[in-house]
Parts: structure tokens; sequence; C-alpha cells
């Protein structure tokens, strides 16, 4: 893709999806424009001594709802059409699985692997202080979280460095994807992972898509390529493989492993954090270019590294089926056009990688209630449950193992309740999304922006417009 070219890509979307509704023009144009975006540059003093100029960027696009909410990206790919494209794709995401947060994002062009941990922690906190100085940044205004090239430690930077310069009660609801004594949320790692798992598994389940496709419904036995073997793919990876699916390839930065009998993706990950590479590992075939195995034979593609990753160039070379967005923006619009005119199913981004920002949305919840999930209620459900046992025994007069009665009447977990959270949540969407497709008789990506826009547009009218 030409460099500026991703916020156009959603913005067709946009306009593909809005020709179906009845929404007037200068609205339709209201939502499709980001609200503010702030360009930053500032110094960092490298350990060597040298100085080099950092450049970062947040972007709200809408705040519709408040607070805005979106990850922050470190990379090489970081720059204002970027940054603004997954804002949008934010706001849309957000409304698609109804959750009430504007879209944002943020990001800071530097590739992380140059840079020792020590730097990192200077840009992440210089960042952080510039969105802060410009009030881009706080629990009712815009709450940034881990994107791709960042995670934990660079949400507890930010935090600290919040909290340094606000004194404030709610102040740990201004970042989400924290490490969990940071206020974080169990389960939030691995949520986007999990949201990408609910989503396959949903849309695996519609009999009339599985037929047209010639492929048995269900995820076991499916044959899964996965890209980018991050926070979002690993995770994705190791919740498909333990129900049932095959992981036979996955396409890393320098190199790919292939293997039909499938990976075992927890040994592979490994393998890349002890040796910093894919190559070496002791089984399956390694594949010197990793963007071969998009290629590659199987019933689910799972693009889950960065965006533009299947375009008019290899598009037509695509064998998989199904193909699930846990990326954003991994089809351009070429590429989308292309594999929608064979039997395919395209599972779009701003639905199938809502995971990440419901479980964002649990943990702000939390950090306002300043309470963890289950506290209050885990305990009693289990002594209910156990009274009830008890009843039921009494009553056919017979026993139940001791690990049995543990097992029934355990009390949720937080990470149980994120988990029945997340599950509701992408299950809901599906359906939703799968009437909107039978209603307007068009693809999931059209009928997600429908719903997504609706919504929106809605929110719109009912609040007004600001004189
Ligand atoms: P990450 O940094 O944790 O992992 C990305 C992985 O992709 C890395 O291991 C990297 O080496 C690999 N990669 C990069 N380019 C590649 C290429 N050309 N071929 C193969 N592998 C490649 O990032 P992440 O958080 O997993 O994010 C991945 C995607 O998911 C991004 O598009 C991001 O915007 C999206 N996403 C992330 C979240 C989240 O919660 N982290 C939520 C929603 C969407």
């Amino acid at each position: 893709m030409p460099k500026y070219e991703f916020f156009r890509t959603v913005n067709e979307n946009f306009d593909r999806a809005s020709a179906f509704l009845d929404v007037e023009k200068g609205l339709l144009d209201q939502i499709k424009s980001c609200s503010s975006t702030y360009h930053v540059t500032f110094p960092l003093r490298r350990d060597d001594g040298s100085v080099e100029v950092i450049h970062g960027w947040r972007s709200v696009h809408s705040s519709h709802k408040s607070p805005a909410k979106g990850g922050t990206r470190y990379a090489m790919t970081v720059n204002e059409d970027e940054i603004n494209a997954l804002a949008a794709l934010m706001t849309y995401k957000c409304s698609v699985v109804s959750i009430p947060f504007g879209g944002a994002k943020g990001g800071v062009r530097i590739d992380r692997e140059r840079y020792s941990r020590g730097e990192l922690e200077r840009i992440t906190r210089r960042y952080t202080f510039e969105l802060i100085k410009k009030n881009f940044m706080g629990p009712g205004v815009d709450v940034p979280a881990p994107d791709y090239g960042t995670g934990e430690q660079e949400m507890a930077w930010m935090l600290d460095t919040y909290r340094s310069m606000v004194d404030s009660l709610d102040s740990e609801g201004c970042v989400t994807g924290k490490p969990t004594h940071q206020g974080g949320l169990a389960g939030r790692a691995e949520a986007t992972g999990r949201g990408v798992f609910f989503g396959l598994r949903e849309a695996c389940s519609v009999k009339e898509d599985m037929d047209m496709l010639g492929l048995s419904t269900g995820l076991d036995g499916k044959r899964v390529i996965v890209q980018g073997l991050g926070k979002v793919g690993y995770h994705a990876a190791s919740f498909l493989r333990e129900s049932g699916a095959f992981i036979t390839g996955v396409a890393e930065l320098g190199g790919g492993i292939y293997d039909e009998k499938g990976i075992d993706v927890a040994l592979l990950k490994e393998h890349i954090k002890e040796t910093g590479s894919i190559r070496g590992f002791t089984f399956g075939k390694f594949i010197d270019r990793a963007d071969e195995l998009l290629e590659m034979e199987c019933d689910i593609l799972v693009p889950a590294a960065l965006e533009n990753q299947i375009t008019e160039k290899n598009a037509h070379r695509i064998k998989a089926k199904i193909i699930g967005e846990a990326a954003n923006g991994p089809l351009s619009g070429e590429g989308h056009a292309i594999i929608k005119n064979r039997p395919s199913l395209i599972i779009p981004d701003i639905y199938l990688n809502a995971g990440g920002v419901t479980a964002s949305y649990f943990e702000w919840v939390k950090n306002l209630s300043h309470i963890r999930f289950g506290r209050m209620g885990r305990r009693y459900e289990e002594n209910s449950t156990s009274r009830l046992i008890a009843a039921i025994e009494e009553r056919i007069g017979a026993k139940f193992e001791t690990g049995e009665i543990e097992d029934i009447a355990k009390g949720p977990q937080e990470k149980d309740i994120v988990d029945s959270g997340l599950e509701e949540t992408m299950t809901t969407a599906y359906q939703l999304l799968c009437d909107e497709r039978s209603r307007y008789n068009t693809d999931l990506r059209t009928a997600a922006y429908i719903s997504a826009i609706r919504k929106v547009a809605l929110s719109y009218e009912q609040l007004g417009i600001f004189p």
C-alpha cells in the first residue's frame, strides 16, 4: 500500500456500508472524520550520549462517547494516516460490540528492538507526559492500552507517569492492559486472542456458511495458519489448538514453520523467546520467506501482525477459505475484493479483534469501582451452591465425591467473569452481524460497518450537534 492509504481504505468500507443507511451526508462526514490528532516530537538522549528526535501521535476519532479508547503502537509503520485509520477502526469496533467508548489510537515511530529498556522507559514516559500536557489522556478523556510493540510494562510506565502528574482517585483508569498488580485485569493479556477464538468458533458454527465453503462445522480438525505470534496471534493460536484445530503454519519476522501434524505453539513461543528467532525450531519445516505461508493450503488464515498483508499482489494466491482478521486492516480494499470473488468468509477486524477493547472496558470499570470482579459474591455463590448440593444429596440419599462438589460449587474468579463477559460479547455480536448480513444481503465487513454506523449516527442524533 502506498504510504498514506490505510485511512482511505477504512473510509471506503464506511462509504460502502453507509450507502445502505438512511443517514444524512453531513452526519456521515462528521462520523468519518477524526476529531483531533496530536503529533508530537521530543528528544531522546540515547544510552551512548547521542540525541535522537522521536515522533509520536495520538488521534481521537470520535468523542460521541467518553472516554475515547485505543491502543498505543510502537512500530516503524506509525504515521498520522495509520494512527487516524486505527482510531477510526476503534470507533467502529466499540460500536459493533456495544462498548461505550469513543475511538482513539496512539503510536510512536520506533523499532523497539533498537532501544534498551531504559531508553524505552524514557520514550514511554515522555510520550505520556506530552499526552497529559495536552489533555489527551485521563480516565474520563482518553484511555490508552497496549497494541503492536507495547505491553504491560509500557502501560505500567504510563500509569506511573500519569500518577506523578495528576492527583486523582481514579488515576488507575487512565490506561488499560496494566500488570495485574497495578490494577490490571486477570485475563486481559489473552483477551484479544481469546476473542478471536470465540469469533472463529461462532463463524465455524454457521452451517450454511460452512456448506458454502465445503467445510464441516466446528473448529475440530480445521487447519489454521497464523501470521504473527505476538500477543494476539499466540493466544488465538493456543485457544484454537485447545479446541481441536491444527496450527499447521506460523509466519513470523525472519521465517515461518509449517507442519501438517500441527505445531505446538507454546513450544515454538518458548523457542522464539530463548533464541530470539523462529529459526532452529526442531519440529516442522522451516520456510525462509514467511509471507509464503499466507499462500499455503489451509482452512483458516489468521493474519495477526500488521495492516496491508493481503493486497492485489498476493490475494489471488491465498487458498484459505476463512480469513480471520485478528490484526487491524490486514486486507487492503483490493485484497478483500479479490478474495470475496470466490467462495470465502472474511471475518472483519472491527468485530474479530474486539475482545481486547472489551476486556479493557472491564478493566476500566474495575479501576473506577476500585474492586476486583468476584470479590463480593464469590464465597456467597460457593456457599449457596454447596447448600443446594447438600439438599439434593439429602433428597436423593446419595453423596457426590468431594472433588466433584468442589468443582460444581466453585465460585467464579475474576478471570472466569472476564471470560464469560468476553464470550457473551463476541457471541452476541456475531449473531448481530449475521442478521445484518442477511438483512442487507452483503458481506460480514459491510454488515459490521452498517451496524457500527447506525449506532454512532443514532448517538449523534440523540445528543444533537453542538452549535
Ligand atoms: P505484538 O507486537 O504483540 O505481536 C506482533 C507479532 O507480529 C510480533 O511477534 C512480530 O514479530 C510479528 N510480525 C510483524 N510483522 C510480521 C510479518 N510481516 N510477518 C510475520 N510476523 C510479523 O502485537 P499484537 O498486540 O499481537 O498486535 C497484532 C495486531 O493485532 C495489530 O494489528 C494490532 O493493532 C491488533 N490488535 C491488537 C490488540 C491487542 O490487544 N494487543 C487488540 C486489537 C487488535
